[in-house]
């Protein structure tokens, strides 16, 4: 069934593994499936898809490298569920020179996009193909997507700028769905990994 990893190098780790599990749990996996941390290349290979959290880039960007995660994640095979830090990592440009994007969404990203003086604030965002009502989203530091190839599927937009986009496999996301109880945009990521709702 699932198994599910976190990047747990450094950031809100803790947030996404509870958040995972209680999305599981709504979708009847809750027993068969797991969520763990991961650090290192073997760890990497024991999930079928994997968290990027939020954190601070240029940090997490170094930790990457230095722990020989770089490689595998750009050949990693399962879909990736990006927040905030982690969807400037999934970019494939950046224009801080400390960051070595892993180049996984066609998409140009910047960093603390929204300036020192708004450095967080929440919005009700309407999500493309998302059920049930806008999704209450928090941002902090956050980033924004600049532009995005075709591939891209842009999910969520502000006035700033898009704030949650879709390519493939993969969703990254400006804001910290993780801090909520709504779990709809990982039930969703979920499924897009082949996970389906049991309905009993
Ligand atoms: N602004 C931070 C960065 O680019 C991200 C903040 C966050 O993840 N909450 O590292």
């Amino acid at each position: 069934d699932a198994k599910i990893g976190v990047l747990a190098l450094q950031g809100n780790v803790s947030e996404h593994i509870d958040a995972f599990l209680s999305a599981l749990e709504r979708m009847g996996h809750g027993l068969s499936s797991e969520v763990f941390e991961v650090r290192s290349p073997a760890d990497l290979a024991e999930c079928n898809a994997l968290a990027l959290p939020g954190g601070e880039s240029t940090t997490i960007s170094r930790l990457i490298d230095k722990n020989g995660l770089y490689e595998p994640l750009r050949a990693f095979p399962g879909g990736i569920f990006a927040t905030c830090a982690g969807m400037v990592l999934m970019a494939c440009h950046v224009e801080d020179p400390r960051i070595h994007p892993l180049g996984l969404i066609d998409m140009a990203v910047d960093r603390n996009a929204f300036g020192r003086q708004r450095e967080s604030f929440e919005a009700d965002l309407a999500i493309d193909g998302l059920k049930g009502g806008p999704f209450h989203a928090v941002f902090i530091r956050a980033p924004v997507v600049k532009s995005a190839g075709n591939a891209v599927h842009i999910l969520a937009e502000i006035p700033q700028g898009i704030v949650a986009v879709e390519q493939g496999r993969h969703l990254a996301l400006s804001f910290h769905p993780e801090l909520g109880e709504d779990t709809r945009l990982h039930e969703r990521f979920l499924q897009r990994q082949g996970i389906a709702i049991l309905v009993s």
